[in-house]
């Protein structure tokens, strides 16, 4: 019986053996029995505000039920949406509720797990995205889009909490309680630090490819080449798609090479734009705000679509002649779903697909912000959570 079934049946969730697959034994540690069923105090790294820098926080994970999982936090991304959040630069559609701890790619070892769970034992590691919780009985729910429930999405930080009152606080934290439904299983061998930007950075720029079908020989264009966009030139590549950065940054132009995509070219080099007139099938936007995007939409070819998976402001100055001309599609995308999720993780394991990551500690949180705002950073933050641990208690 599969969590939406059990759902549409209103049924009690009991420890009984659902049909799921093999629990993940390589990563197998041994299980902690004076763990008890919480609420568990936890340590985190958040905001005060949205000015001050962020420090340490005593938070509570919620008392462990039936279909949750206790995750010791091992490693978790910094993500520039982490970054809108705490400073509450969203302020306008998703305003900011304080404390905000942050943190949506994370990657974790069961500690415990509830009565009813059977996708994980104790001892395995699961990964832990943007999405924490959703109705399950939605449309959207119950074709594997979780993401845009219409009903409840609970997302995994600055989120009403459904469950425990107040609103979701994310990875920057020794311990997480979520439902098994959302935890990702993470395969055997895996290089545990490269796999948490996959948990947005990585679905984020995946869902795009898998639903506009992007195919090998075809043109892609990748726009930004940050944590999401170093993401996006390593899965098309593995399409074996053709593949084209465009960046800002001077400096990242023999990187966009080196990441695998056949040119890389600079944005403002109107040269270049006019050469690439109607070249591209897929064009995904990585840029983390707005910008002007009309001149992107030449590059497409007939029928071409601008995924946009970065910006959530006002777009600006798209004439609509420019969509008409060449019935060309400007589309949004947000993440993914938990199964999709779970593929693309699985995907970039069996092909050695990785983030490239500078590991951090937690006290360098507040550097790597300033430093992923001013682009400086190759291409993904990931805070190391022992050093967390290994925090006295505030
Ligand atoms: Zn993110
Ligand atoms: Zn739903």
């Amino acid at each position: 019986m599969s969590r939406r079934e059990v759902i549409a049946a209103g049924a009690v969730l009991v420890a009984a053996p659902f049909a799921v697959g093999k629990p993940n034994e390589a990563h197998a540690a041994p299980a902690d029995e004076a763990v008890g069923e919480g609420p568990f105090p936890t340590r985190a790294y958040g905001a005060p505000n949205a000015t001050g820098p962020l420090g340490p926080i005593a938070i509570e994970r919620r008392a462990l039920g039936p279909a949750d999982v206790l995750l010791d936090v091992l490693y978790c991304g910094i993500c520039h949406s982490d970054i809108h959040q705490a400073r509450d630069e969203w302020s306008t559609w998703n305003p900011t509720k304080y404390p905000c701890v942050p943190g949506h790619e994370v990657i974790g070892r069961v500690r415990a797990v509830g009565k009813a769970v059977t996708k994980f034992r104790v001892g395995d590691v699961g990964g832990v995205g943007c999405l924490v919780d959703s109705c399950g009985t939605c449309e959207s729910c119950v074709t594997d889009r979780e993401q845009h429930c219409t009903k409840r999405a609970t997302f995994t930080y600055n989120s009403p909490d459904a469950q425990s009152g107040g609103h979701t606080s994310g990875g920057y934290s020794d311990t997480m309680v979520v439902p098994e439904h959302f935890v990702i299983r993470i395969p055997p061998g895996a290089d545990l630090a490269a796999m948490a930007p996959l948990l947005c950075a990585g679905i984020t720029t995946f869902s795009p490819m898998q639903h506009w079908k992007l195919t090998a020989g075809q043109r892609v264009g990748v726009i930004g080449l940050g944590g999401l966009g170093h993401m996006a030139v390593k899965l098309a590549v593995a399409r074996k798609a053709d593949v084209t950065v465009f960046t800002t940054s001077p400096g990242k132009l023999d990187d966009a090479k080196r990441l695998g995509a056949k040119e890389a070219i600079l944005s403002t080099d109107a040269e270049a734009m006019k050469r690439l007139a109607g070249s591209f099938e897929l064009l995904i936007s990585t840029v983390p705000r707005a910008f002007p995007m009309q001149a992107f939409l030449s590059v497409l070819k007939t029928d071409g679509t601008l995924v946009n998976v970065g910006a959530m402001e006002a777009l600006e100055g798209v004439g609509g002649i420019d969509l008409v001309h060449g019935r060309k599609s400007l589309a949004g995308s947000m993440i993914g779903g938990i199964a999709e999720t779970q593929e693309v993780i699985d995907y970039c394991v069996a092909r050695g697909i990785k983030a490239d990551v500078e590991l951090i500690g937690v006290e360098d949180i507040n550097r790597a912000y300033d430093r992923v705002v001013k682009k400086d950073v190759r291409y993904r933050f990931v805070i190391d959570m022992a050093s967390l641990k290994g925090r006295k208690e505030s």
